[in-house]
C-alpha cells in the first residue's frame, strides 16, 4: 500500500467531480487526503436545487455519451432513472430556421480548416451558409460547445471522443449521486484556499479564514476560469511553469446559463425539446414530465450574455425571455421565474466549461496534465481531459487520473 512520503495528507482543492474522484482513489489506498472546498456544498458544477418535491439542476444534467459513460451503472444502483434526449423530435416553432443537413456542412469545414497552415474561427470554414444553416449554426456552437462559432477553433472546436445523440437526463437530483461519491472522505466545506507556497517539506496551504495546512502534494481542481484570473494565478499557482501559463490562457472558458419558469399548471406547448424563432435563447424543454412539476427549463448560450449586462439579475433574463416564452404561450399571463444560474460570475467558476478557442489544442489540455514542483502540484478537472473536456466524465477521468499517477509518483519514493 503506498503512503504519502512525508506522512503530510494530500490537498484537493474543490469538491467537485474531478476532486471527489481523486479523493477516493487516495483514500482507497490508505494515502490521507485532505479536501477544501470554497462552497458550501459539494459537486461544484454538478449543483442541485431543491424545488419542492423536484430538483433543479443548475450545472450538468445530461450523461452524455451514455453508452461508455462511468457514472451509468452507479446511477442505476442509486435507484435514479435516465430518460433519452430526443432531439431529432425536436418541435420547431413558426419561423425557426433549421438545416438538418447541417453536420453535413460541419464535415465539410473541418475538412477545409485541416487544410489551413494557420488556424482561425469555426465560423470562417463555415463559408456560403444559408439563414437556416447560420442559424443552426449558432445554436449547436453555443448550447453544445459553450462558446460562438468566431471564438471556436476551427481546427480543435471538435476534439475528444463524445458520441453525438447519446444525450441521458438524469432524473432524481445529481446530489444524491454525488452524496454517494463524498462518502468517508474528509470534506472541509466554506473553505476557499487563498494561497498555495512551496516549501523544503512540500506545499503550504492558507484558507480565506486564516487557517494554514501543509501537504506532500496538492491537486488543484478549480475550474479553468479560476486559474485565468490574473490574481488567482499568482496566489494559487506557485512557480507555474510558462508551457502551463500559457495552455491556461490558450483554452477558453464559455458560457452556458439555464433559466427555470413554472406555472400553476403547464401553460406552453407539451413537447421534450422545444426551438423557438429567438436568436439568443432558442433552445426550450418542458421537464414537467420528468420533474413532477410544471417547469419549463431554457439555456442561455454566450450570445445572449454577450447582450446582457455583467451579471444578468433576473429582470434582465427575464425581459430576455419574454418574446420567447410569448412564442410558446401567446395569450394569457407568463409562467414565472423560479431560478437562474450564474456561472459566468460565479467566483469560484467564472465560466461554465472549457472549449478550443482559436489556436488552442490537445496538446494544451495535455499540459496541463503535467505535474510541477518536482511531482508536487497537480491540476485535475474537466478542462485537463483529451477525451471527454467540458463534461462530467471528463472531470471523473482527470482526477482517476491524477490520483493513479500520484500514487505511482508515491510507490517510487517509499520504495
Ligand atoms: C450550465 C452547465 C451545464 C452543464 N451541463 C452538463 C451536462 O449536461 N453534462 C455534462 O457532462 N457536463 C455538463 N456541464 C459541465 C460539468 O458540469 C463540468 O464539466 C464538471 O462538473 C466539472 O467538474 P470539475 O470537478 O472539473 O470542476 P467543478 O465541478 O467546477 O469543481 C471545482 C470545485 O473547485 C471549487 N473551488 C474553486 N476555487 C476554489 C478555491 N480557491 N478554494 C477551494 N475550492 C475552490 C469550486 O467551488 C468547485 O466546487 C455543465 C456545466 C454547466 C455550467
Amino acid at each position: 500500500m503506498a503512503a504519502a512520503p512525508t506522512g503530510l495528507p494530500v490537498i484537493i482543492i474543490g469538491a467537485g467531480v474531478a476532486g471527489l474522484r481523486a479523493a477516493q482513489l487516495l483514500r482507497h489506498q490508505g494515502v490521507p487526503a485532505t479536501m477544501l472546498e470554497a462552497k458550501g456544498t459539494i459537486g461544484g458544477r454538478m449543483c442541485t436545487v431543491p424545488y419542492h418535491n423536484a430538483w433543479l439542476e443548475m450545472g450538468a444534467s445530461w450523461l452524455h455519451s451514455y453508452h461508455q459513460h462511468p457514472f451509468r451503472t452507479m446511477v442505476k444502483k442509486l435507484g435514479l432513472r435516465t430518460v433519452f434526449t430526443n432531439y431529432n423530435q425536436a418541435h420547431t416553432f413558426p419561423g425557426v430556421q433549421r438545416d438538418d443537413t447541417w453536420h453535413t456542412k460541419l464535415q465539410q469545414a473541418i475538412k477545409r480548416a485541416a487544410k489551413q497552415p494557420k488556424d482561425a474561427p469555426l465560423e470562417s470554414f463555415l463559408t456560403n451558409l444559408s439563414t437556416s444553416m447560420r442559424a443552426t449554426a449558432m445554436l449547436e456552437a453555443e448550447m453544445y460547445y459553450g462558446a460562438s462559432l468566431n471564438k471556436l477553433s476551427g481546427w480543435n472546436f471538435d476534439e475528444g471522443e463524445e458520441t453525438k445523440n447519446e444525450d441521458y437526463l438524469l432524473l432524481g437530483g445529481w446530489v444524491h449521486w454525488l452524496q454517494a461519491q463524498a462518502k468517508g472522505l474528509e470534506i472541509r466545506l466554506n473553505t476557499p484556499v487563498a494561497t498555495i507556497e512551496a516549501t523544503k517539506a512540500g506545499l503550504r496551504v492558507t484558507t480565506t479564514h486564516g487557517t494554514t495546512l501543509e501537504a506532500c502534494a496538492v491537486i488543484n481542481t478549480a475550474p479553468l476560469g479560476v486559474l485565468q484570473q490574473p490574481t488567482q494565478q499568482a496566489a494559487l499557482l506557485p512557480a507555474l511553469p510558462p508551457r502551463h501559463r500559457q495552455a491556461i490562457a490558450a483554452l477558453g472558458m464559455g458560457n452556458l446559463e439555464k433559466l427555470f419558469f413554472t406555472a400553476p399548471i403547464p401553460s406552453w406547448p407539451r413537447h421534450d425539446v422545444m426551438l423557438l424563432n429567438h436568436p439568443l435563447l432558442p433552445l426550450w424543454y418542458d421537464v414537467t414530465p420528468l420533474l413532477g412539476t410544471p417547469m419549463l427549463m431554457g439555456l442561455a448560450g454566450m450570445g445572449a450574455l454577450e447582450a446582457l449586462p455583467k451579471n444578468p439579475s433576473a429582470a434582465d433574463w427575464l425581459a430576455l425571455a419574454t418574446p420567447a416564452l410569448r412564442q410558446m404561450i401567446p395569450h394569457g399571463p407568463l409562467p414565472t421565474m423560479v431560478a437562474h444560474s450564474a456561472w459566468q460570475s460565479d467566483p469560484f467558476s467564472h465560466g461554465s466549461y472549457s472549449y478550443y478557442k482559436v489556436g488552442s489544442s490537445p496538446a494544451d489540455r495535455k499540459t496541463l496534465q503535467k505535474p510541477w514542483l518536482g511531482g508536487r502540484y497537480w491540476l485535475a478537472g474537466e478542462h485537463t481531459d483529451t477525451a471527454y473536456p467540458a463534461n462530467i466524465q471528463g472531470a471523473w477521468r482527470s482526477g482517476e487520473r491524477v490520483a493513479k499517477a500520484l500514487l505511482k509518483e508515491m510507490s517510487l519514493k517509499t520504495r
